[in-house]
């Protein structure tokens, strides 16, 4: 008897569920117009964030002014173009990101499975063709579904479920069988936040929180005025909105370019420096292998897991039969970074400045559930050994130093890697010489020259050799020290 009183309070709370479940998701979907609106656009104005580019791991992503923001949405096709203008004043915020002086116009777009960059035309150039951009897709395509309308759009058509929670109700459902999302539609049917999580190589499964306040009349569409929204905790989007137009003419398909685009494949090119040194090339970012007595040490495994994988595999094959014992990170932006749970997971000592310590022993455990990687299966504990100005890692015989760049103001940890016996020193993102020896120096290209030349004049470091870690060539204490000259840093 019991048990059939049971049954039926079940289906009773079921019914309710359900219920409660289309009430929210319909009141939203009224509210915000959601069938009615196939496209959409918005325009406004704010500022972005350089995300993984913070001065220290506890800093907040160095902000660039976004001038104008105009996102353009297709539902029914899943597209959408954002367009940004941003601006960066005299003084660049301390932290790393690309940097550049005026404006800079960036257009990022995704369609369906693809995504795309398309970069601005030099003067009356013809416009150059569109960059394939298939690391983006994932986030791109979450945004659009992570709009209101969107997010609506998203929930009633991937059986979303629902529950009471503070501010409303929380809707959840997974898109494209594996991606998360959950939101909070308030009362009056505004979606007031949504989160989605995206795969990063160094944070695992990054949350992504867009928070939507001030809902207004926006000529027949309601839509909030400010967007802001967080990446791994930090702001990474703030902006205000302007304008907004329901169904405009939103017409975006991938083009051939980017439909045809194929990876290349991952190079690893290699120089010796002296006897057991090299310098890895082949990308946009590079390396040093040192060999030592019994083991090898490698400077940096950056941008992701195939290059950083290229890397230590190229480190193996260079120096047969022995360990990598370390690795040391230069500093902790995330473009260096990108294969560092490879490392750990290869049984090396991440050698790096102390202010990284705690955020390294975080994305040694945090969770790759989205697209898990070999650590994320070995579950294998990592191991620090943590520089304050000075490290030192020798076998008796080799000499490895380690130096803290002091008044850097693109990262508070950068550790440069100097060799005294071949007299050599590798850096990153202080100073990458022009292409060309001779050509001329343009200062925003090379902003922290004095930086490195200062460091290397207080250090008395005897440098023959510069190994950048980015850019096509090495170079020299008086090339750097002509850069140092008309620098801004
Ligand atoms: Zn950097």
């Amino acid at each position: 008897m019991r048990k059939i009183i049971f049954a039926t309070l079940g289906i009773l709370a079921l019914a309710s569920a359900v219920a409660a479940q289309s009430n929210a998701v319909q009141t939203a979907a009224d509210a915000l117009g959601a069938a009615r609106i196939k496209t959409l656009q918005f325009t406004g104005s704010g500022q972005n964030f350089s995300v993984g580019q913070n001065y220290t791991p506890a800093e907040a992503w160095p902000p660039v002014t976004v001038k104008s923001y105009t996102a353009s949405m297709n539902y029914d096709t899943g597209s959408m173009r954002v367009e940004l203008v941003r601006e960066m004043g005299a003084v660049m915020p301390r932290g790393g990101g690309g940097p550049f002086f005026g404006e800079q116009r960036q257009v990022q777009v995704v369609s369906g499975n693809y995504a795309w960059n398309v970069p601005p035309a030099a003067g009356n150039a013809p416009a150059p063709p569109p960059q394939a951009n298939p690391d983006s897709q994932l986030e791109r395509m979450l945004a659009l579904w992570a709009t209101p309308q969107g997010f609506v759009k998203a929930a009633m058509n991937n059986k979303a479920t629902t529950k009471n929670a503070s501010g409303g109700t929380e809707v959840s459902f997974t898109v494209g069988g594996k991606y998360k999302m959950t939101g909070i539609v308030n009362a009056k049917g505004q979606v007031d936040k949504v989160t989605t999580w995206i795969d990063n190589p160094i944070v695992g499964d990054m949350p992504v929180v867009t928070t939507y306040t001030g809902y207004k009349d926006f000529g027949g569409v309601m839509f909030p005025s400010r967007i802001v929204q967080t990446q791994d905790g930090f702001p990474s989007l703030d902006i205000n909105i302007s304008n907004v137009t329901a169904n405009p003419s939103v017409d975006i398909a991938a083009p051939d370019a980017v439909r045809n685009f194929t990876p290349p494949p991952v190079r690893v090119e290699t120089k010796q420096m002296g006897e057991g040194v090299w310098y890895l090339t082949g990308a946009t970012h590079h390396s040093l292998v040192v060999e030592m007595k019994d083991h090898i040490v490698v400077v940096d495994v950056p941008n992701n897991v195939p290059r950083a994988s290229a890397v230590l595999a190229k480190a193996k094959e260079l120096v047969p039969n022995k360990p990598i014992r370390y690795v040391v990170t230069s500093h902790h932006h995330w473009d260096h970074l990108g294969g560092i749970r490879m490392a750990m997971n290869e049984g090396a000592t991440i050698v790096t400045h102390q202010t990284n310590k705690a955020f390294l022993e975080r994305v040694a455990k945090t969770p790759h559930t989205i697209n898990p990687d070999p650590l994320a299966t070995s579950k294998k504990g990592v191991k620090i050994q943590a520089v304050a100005d000075k490290g030192v890692l020798t076998d008796g015989n080799r000499t490895i130093e380690l130096h803290l760049l002091k008044g850097y103001e693109h990262t508070g940890d950068m550790l440069v890697v100097y060799l005294p016996k071949e007299k050599l020193l590798a850096e990153p993102d202080a100073f990458t010489p022009p292409a060309q020896a001779g050509t001329p120096l343009i200062p925003p290209a090379r902003p922290f020259a004095k930086t490195l030349y200062d460091n290397i004049q207080r250090l008395k470091l005897d440098v023959q050799v510069i190994a950048p870690f980015h850019g096509n060539r090495t170079t020299d204490v008086a090339e750097l020290s002509k850069a140092a000259a008309t620098s801004s840093n």
